[in-house]
């Protein structure tokens, strides 16, 4: 499943250029491509551009009728939902930070039992936050709609967190899950690789950000592929998997995710250590203080023995 489009409907004329394109690039092969383009943008910032609202859904229906594309936008609350189905919107997504909020995502599923035209899939993010029961949930209360819900995996600030993706995954083995590889690294340098990391582990799709202009885009400039760029990374399609067996694959991700997540940590905590020895220094404190040290080691043996690492080990560290 490919899902494919700019992060916000800027212009008509922006989305039309960028659907044309995509169309032109689909491969022979793929059945059907869907066009996302965010409407209303959960923005961090009241001075970022919001997205061009009610009007963008006109434009939708250009790229619905002249390029013979589904589209898919993003919903936020039930007015959102009522007026994207009445202008006849085939997707509905919900964005990370509506993930976030239970009685929000109950609310747009209420929406969609409530409406007169139901749309033929929605999709949601994981929250802006690593939670994959909440996560799972979600789908739960989208559930009781009647429309196949899709699960599309968007990372937590700029890092996969494999492991939550994981947890759903063993949880809901029966629920299709997308990667969104543009917001889970906010680079579009990483795309390619991490299309490639979600072949490995049996991921049913991907979600990719395009825009007909990258470098000028509204939202999402740095992680936005040009039409070009997307016909051929698709085209490698499909790639070879760098290991045969999914649950080997997805240990792996997560240890590797540990390791960088434990690099971090160390630097982090150099970067404290060195303002320790110049405060030291400032102060003409001897740079090792037994008593102080010992503490340190004693307090993370006890931890070390409550769970299962040998003493040993926590010396070595
Ligand atoms: C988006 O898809 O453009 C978007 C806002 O994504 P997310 O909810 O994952 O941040
Ligand atoms: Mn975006």
């Amino acid at each position: 499943m490919f899902i494919v489009g700019p992060c916000s409907a800027e212009t008509e004329t922006q989305l039309l250029a960028t659907a044309r394109a995509v169309a032109a690039l689909m491969p022979d092969s793929f059945e059907q491509v869907i066009f996302r383009a965010g409407v209303w943008k959960p923005r961090t910032s009241p001075d970022s551009f919001q997205g061009a609202g009610m009007v963008a859904l006109k434009w939708l229906n250009r790229v619905q009728t002249e390029c013979g594309l589904p589209v898919a936008v993003e919903v936020a609350t039930p007015e959102h939902v009522s007026a994207a189905l009445a202008a006849g919107v085939d997707y509905l997504w919900i964005g990370a930070r509506t993930g976030a909020n239970p009685i929000a995502v109950q609310a747009v599923a209420e929406a969609v039992i409530q409406s007169p035209v139901q749309p033929r899939g929605l999709m949601i993010k994981n929250p802006v936050n690593a939670d994959a029961m909440l996560w799972k949930g979600n789908i739960e209360r989208l559930e009781r709609t009647s429309v196949p819900v899709i699960a599309v995996h968007r990372g937590c600030n700029h890092r996969p967190c494999w492991q939550m993706a994981y947890e759903l995954r063993s949880a809901r083995p029966d629920i299709p899950l997308l990667i969104d590889p543009c917001h889970m690294s906010g680079d579009k340098n990483l795309v390619e690789g991490l299309c490639r990391m979600a072949q490995t582990l049996g991921y049913d799709g991907t979600m990719i950000e395009v825009h007909c202009a990258p470098q000028t885009a509204l939202s999402d400039a740095r992680q936005q592929l040009t039409p070009d760029e997307w016909g051929a990374l698709v085209r490698k399609y499909p790639f070879r998997p760098v290991c045969d067996d999914h649950t080997l694959a997805w240990l792996r991700a997560m240890m590797d995710e540990t390791d960088d997540n434990l690099w971090q940590v160390i630097e982090e905590r150099m970067k404290i250590s060195r303002r320790i020895g110049e405060w030291k220094q400032l102060h003409d404190v001897p740079v090792l203080q037994r008593e102080r040290f010992n503490e340190i080691v004693e307090r993370r043996q006890e931890w070390a023995l409550s769970h299962a690492i040998s003493p040993d080990t926590v010396d070595a560290i």
